[in-house]
């Protein structure tokens, strides 16, 4: 699975998407790389993921690349566009 994420798009609700789609192609892949698993006790990537949007949160569900254990990610978009944006 070396494809781009960008082409799981249609997974994202349409408010989701317009968000995902400013970060870059780095912060995207930082995001879909540090997503804390339970199971593996560490920090995985994501797979099979989709995104929506939750109180302001842009969340991503997957599953992870490793144990395929269901894991999760939320992105503050609040407080975190300049971090990510930057
Ligand atoms: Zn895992």
């Amino acid at each position: 699975m070396n494809n781009l994420q960008i082409e799981n798009i249609n997974e994202f609700s349409a408010s989701a998407a317009m968000y995902w789609i400013q970060f870059a192609d780095h912060t995207r892949n930082q995001i879909l790389s540090t997503v804390w698993c339970g199971r593996c006790c560490e920090e995985v990537r994501i797979t099979a993921y989709s995104g929506a949007l939750r109180s302001g949160d842009l969340l991503l569900v997957g599953k992870c690349s490793i144990c395929r254990n269901d894991v999760a990610k939320t992105i503050d978009l609040q407080h975190s566009d300049s971090k990510l944006l930057g």
